[in-house]
């Protein structure tokens, strides 16, 4: 790897700035660094041209003092993002060939503050998954290999966006996250990603999966970098009614990783029996890290916890098969008809043809839930389970300024291990459904190795539009953590 390849976003940002080394240069270290990372397959769509053009175009503006936040920096964008004149897949072959004629309004703000675009990552199909195993493009690898030899997956859906960070390919990706597609894959991949507050982010031109939980969010190596990326990506955009008016606070200026008199959470229903030993001594590490640094350290409960993950695989499922019924073969990619088919058929083969295993299932799943028959039974019931979870978290946010809890149930597995049982591969988003449901900020940071060499990560949750206390902990445990990235 290349030394300008394995900088951090503020380095490049701050280099670039000082003309130590120019965009053109950094944009091709990253280009030569995708391709000796091929087997990777992080990438579904690269975009080496308009890199180098908009690294040009950075250079002249920093020269002229110019500068726009990151100016200069390349930025992965999960294939979800709508990229105006870019294919856009979100990994499905349903949208074979989609060129939006439109700009994502979170692509839009990075490239007016000056990100340089590198391509498209590789996720689970619509970002249904928690392994980046149901691309239509191929699973994606984790860049770390476990003692074993055999290929990790990266956690998912944003696996490609963690893959290609951690193995420096870039200093940040774009993620999205429905129940834990940022924080999961950062887990899995020692990286940082935050979920910000449900509407900081705008989500028009983000390929809907269930919109009342999706959010954007940054992925990068340190928490200062995520920092930085997070506020050129929040702000109230008129095209999304749920996007916030709150002003976005600089969350850089207020990182000093002071931890001291701040309450912390512990969640008891977060100890299941059973917990993975070397995931609990990980935790109990961070806790004792943020006491010696001055925290007070308070046992909280958040009781309707257990129901999280029924009641996310009940209302994801519910909007994914709403927002997916567009997909028809008429308006985008894909379509399937032969001589004489009516218009039905045309329907029904574009779809079956278009759409993998796991999405048929969980638009099978939403249709079921959302029918006359069993809507009260299952999807009411949900909706009012998910208010007692928010619930759970107001409560416990009147005794504390944030909560500490592992990200995942586990380290990365090898590909293909749990494919088979969709049910096994929906409790790996068993910590990060609870904060998702309640729309609530959460981070994942590196944290140490499994015995297997794996990385495992922590997960820091806030209280509503308090991204700038959640880096500030986040902060605190990487300093204590000192966590060694790849590269
Ligand atoms: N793994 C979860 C799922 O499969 C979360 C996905 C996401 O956050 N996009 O639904």
């Amino acid at each position: 790897m290349t030394a300008l390849s394995s900088l951090t976003l503020a380095a490049l940002r701050d280099g670039l700035r000082a003309r130590q080394f120019s965009a053109v240069e950094v944009a091709k270290a990253h280009l030569d660094t995708m391709q000796r990372h091929q087997g990777l397959n992080a990438f579904i769509t690269e975009t080496p041209e308009l890199a180098l053009e908009q690294a040009r175009i950075s250079d002249s503006k920093i020269a002229r003092a110019e500068a726009g936040p990151i100016e200069g920096v390349p930025v992965a964008v999960k294939d979800l993002f709508c990229t105006k004149g870019v294919l856009t897949t979100a990994a499905s072959h349903i949208l074979d060939k989609f060129t939006p004629p439109y700009e994502s309004a979170v692509t839009a703000r990075c490239w007016q503050a000056g990100g340089v675009m590198l391509g498209k990552t590789n996720l689970d199909e619509f970002a249904m998954g928690s392994a980046n195993t149901s691309s239509y493009y191929g699973p994606v690898k984790n860049p770390w290999k476990p003692k074993n030899g055999k290929d990790a997956v990266p956690g998912g859906s944003s696996g490609g966006s963690a893959a290609a960070v951690a193995a420096c390919l870039a200093p940040v990706a774009l993620g999205t996250d429905t129940g834990g597609s940022i924080r999961q894959p950062a887990s899995f991949c020692g990286i940082v990603g935050i979920k910000p507050t449900y509407g900081r982010c705008s989500r028009y031109g983000i390929v809907a999966f269930a919109s009342s939980l999706d959010q954007a969010g940054p992925m990068t190596r340190t928490v200062r970098d995520a920092a930085i990326m997070l506020k050129v990506m929040c702000g109230r955009d008129a095209r999304d009614s749920t996007s916030a008016p709150h002003p976005v606070p600089d969350f850089e200026a207020l990182l000093t990783g002071n931890v001291k008199g701040r309450r912390i959470g512990v969640p008891k229903e977060y100890r299941p029996d059973g917990l993975n030993a070397e995931i609990a001594a990980l935790w109990d590490k961070g806790i004792a890290l943020l006491k010696d640094a001055g925290a007070e350290i308070v046992d909280i409960s958040v009781p309707h916890t257990h129901y999280a993950l029924a009641t996310y695989y009940i209302i994801a499922p519910a909007e994914c098969s709403s927002n997916l019924a567009r997909y028809d073969g008429v308006r985008f990619g894909l379509r399937v008809q032969e001589e004489g088919d009516s218009l039905l058929d045309m329907y029904e083969k574009t779809r079956a043809a278009g759409f993998g295993a796991e999405v048929k299932r969980r638009i099978m799943i939403g249709t079921y839930v959302l029918s006359a028959g069993y809507y009260d039974a299952y999807y009411k019931k949900a909706q009012a389970v998910r208010w007692l979870i928010a619930e759970d978290f107001r409560k416990a946010f009147t005794q504390v300024d944030a909560i500490l809890t592992p990200t995942a149930p586990s380290a990365a597995f090898a590909i293909g291990e749990k494919e088979q049982d969709p049910v096994t591969m929906y409790l790996n988003d068993v910590f990060t459904v609870p904060c998702s449901l309640a729309g609530l900020p959460g981070i994942s940071i590196p944290a140490g190795l499994n015995k297997d060499g794996l990385p495992l990560g922590l997960q820091v949750i806030g209280k509503p539009f308090d991204e700038d206390t959640v880096f500030n902990v986040a902060e605190a445990l990487e300093q204590g953590l000192n966590f060694k990235s790849l590269g």
